[in-house]
């Protein structure tokens, strides 16, 4: 017993010492550390961890309450081998932002853009990374409800498929966004061809910059989210949402 108690004592003092020399002058990384603790606590399921360390879509169903919102609940389907697919959401919640969405392994991986995308290579437009979201999500047109999480509108901005601009398919994707640095071909109704998604190396949530290649669709003049203001399925404006049925619409019919 004594020799536990003494083995205890011997374990804890230098943690005790180590910590009062933290709290004198916080060393970087315990700071980095320590914050990246409280945030994840607070989220209870990091984004970047939500692929290694928990289910699929924990963090997606954990923010939502289904009886309230609908939205549809987190389900990983069974991989079908087909193309992959893309979306992108207009959604003004509290900000407006743009959410764009690649399918990868089963889920669609997410970031929230702000600005939403440009098409002049010279633009770099910050994407945050949010929890990974249900394929079904891809068809989800309509109302959020306020006090919700993410209470607003949605609509569907654009969508259709993507690949690895290597032409590596999910095995070159799965890579790039473990590195922080994904490469890839649109092919939608609105956006075309090849784009990046660039990690920061910055603490906390992960945040990344959207990037349009240098290609034929490529477009120095024109602002794509002034141009397009209208929903790429059903032709709805924002308001014309926000004021109509919540309709659940889909083109895999
Ligand atoms: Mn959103």
């Amino acid at each position: 017993m004594a020799t536990k108690k003494a083995t205890k004592r011997a374990v804890k003092a230098p943690a005790k010492k180590a910590a009062k020399a933290a709290a004198k002058a916080p060393a970087k990384k315990a700071v980095k550390k320590a914050a990246r603790k409280s945030s994840a606590a607070k989220r209870k399921v990091s984004p970047s961890s939500s692929a290694t360390q928990s289910a699929p879509l924990a963090a997606y169903n954990a923010k939502r309450d289904f009886t309230r919102t609908r939205e549809p609940a987190g389900k990983v389907p069974k991989t079908k081998g087909k193309a992959l697919h893309f979306v992108i959401q207009k959604h003004a919640a509290s900000h407006l932002h743009y959410d764009w969405r690649l399918e990868l392994d089963g889920v669609m991986k997410s970031w929230a853009v702000p600005k939403g995308p440009s098409l002049d290579p010279s633009v770099k437009r910050l994407a945050m990374e949010v929890e990974d979201h249900p394929i079904s999500y891809n068809t989800f047109e309509g109302t959020i409800p306020e006090g919700e999480y993410g209470g607003g509108t949605v609509m569907l901005w654009d969508r259709g498929t993507y690949e690895a601009e290597d032409g590596g398919g999910a095995e070159s994707l799965r890579e790039g966004y473990r590195r922080g640095d994904l490469k890839f071909v649109m092919h939608g109704k609105r956006l075309c061809g090849s784009w990046a998604l660039i990690r920061m190396k910055r603490p906390g949530r992960p945040q990344w910059l959207l990037i349009k290649h240098d290609d034929e669709c490529a477009d120095r003049k024109k602002d794509i989210t002034e141009t397009e203001v209208t929903s790429v399925v059903t032709e709805r404006t924002m308001d014309q949402i926000a004021t109509g049925r919540r309709v659940w619409h889909s083109n895999r019919s």
